[in-house]
């Protein structure tokens, strides 16, 4: 097993202190070095960006006239799945359905609502259920477009306005190309340079450390050391090289973490989301252990402060203000019937 190195650089900047400012204090920054890819990531130490108020989403969430996803309107509104992907149209497992986008992100593309018949729901509404579904349904979308030719997969969430959603209705979405995307060039470009598997070697190294938060089935779960957005999640699946390899059962799996992981999101007064389930490209590596990374978003308040800053939009460098340590430490009680230590 090669070394990971948890590399990180401690800052001391010379400020004048917050509401008196004659005094010059000496105030600490944490730079830290993702072992994998290189990037950085910025650890403020003065918490100072965290939500202060809970964000009243009734307005906001309230259902409106017309709505292309609730259950009443989904079947005029929305369209079938080209046969040569599936020939169940539009692909529906429990409450949830897929069905294609309309906007043309990538080559394929589709959505899929976690549930038809509610306009909203809320993050703690986010049931193991709901989110396994779905993740089912997304899965058989993707492994419909692998059957058209080997490709870039990927399945993605934005969740409420401040993580990008133009739709309210909690939706998810796939896309599918022969180029992929930044991040998952980046990935796999990565984990082929790395001596081994970087990912076993991840989770060995990291199992029952500071950023550990547990296991379910085949998924690992942590904070990962240099994150590049708030409160960052990873779910890991080691073995697995891409999603087309997932079963019904690592579906439930993750709906089940990533259900736990929203509601200590929502116990920290977040609600607006984004995750992302990068898979391996057309050319599956053995180097590779298919990922999540799920990120909490600003929340939705009438005037809100981005949590996308030039560090992050320009600079490709997340700065954040609580340590992935602490993220792991509040979110464990929330996944404590989900995971396994
Ligand atoms: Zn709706």
């Amino acid at each position: 097993m090669a070394e990971i190195r948890f590399v990180e650089h401690q800052i001391t900047a010379r400020v004048p202190e917050l509401g008196n400012a004659t005094n010059v204090i000496d105030a600490g920054l944490t730079i830290r070095i993702d072992p994998l890819t290189g990037h950085s990531a910025r650890i403020l130490h003065q918490g100072q960006l965290a939500p202060t108020v809970r964000t009243d989403l009734t307005q906001l969430t309230a259902p409106p006239p017309f709505c292309p996803f609730c259950e009443d309107k989904l079947e005029e509104a929305t369209g079938v799945i080209d046969a040569a992907i599936t020939d169940e149209g539009r692909i529906r497992r429990g409450v949830s359905a897929v069905v294609p986008n309309v906007l043309a992100y990538s080559e394929f593309s589709s959505v899929g609502l976690y549930d038809t018949t509610r306009h909203f729901v809320g993050l703690r509404e986010l049931t193991p259920l709901l989110i396994g579904d779905l993740m089912c349904g997304l899965v058989a979308y993707a492994r419909g477009v692998g059957g058209v030719r080997p490709m870039w997969h990927s399945i993605n969430a934005n969740y409420l306005p401040p993580a990008g959603s133009s739709v309210v209705h909690p939706h998810a979405q796939t896309a599918h190309d022969d180029i992929g995307t930044t991040a998952q060039r980046t990935l796999m470009a990565a984990s082929e340079r790395w001596p081994g598997n970087f990912w076993r070697d991840l989770i060995e190294t990291e199992a029952g450390g500071p950023r550990w938060l547990g296991t379910r089935g085949r998924v690992r779960v942590l904070t990962p050391w240099a994150p590049i957005g708030f409160h960052e999640v990873w779910l890991v699946l080691p073995e697995l090289r891409d999603i087309l390899e997932l079963t019904d059962e690592d579906c439930a799996d993750l709906g089940a973490v990533l259900s736990g992981v929203l509601s200590g999101y929502d116990a920290l007064d977040l609600a607006s989301f984004n995750w992302a389930l990068y898979g391996g490209g057309p050319h599956p590596s053995d180097k590779y252990g298919l990922l999540l990374r799920m990120v909490s978003r600003a929340n939705p308040d009438p005037v809100y402060r981005s949590d996308v800053t030039y560090f992050e939009r320009l600079h490709a460098e997340a700065m954040i203000d609580m340590a992935p340590e602490e993220v792991a430490q509040r979110l464990a009680p929330h996944l404590q019937s989900a995971v396994t230590i």
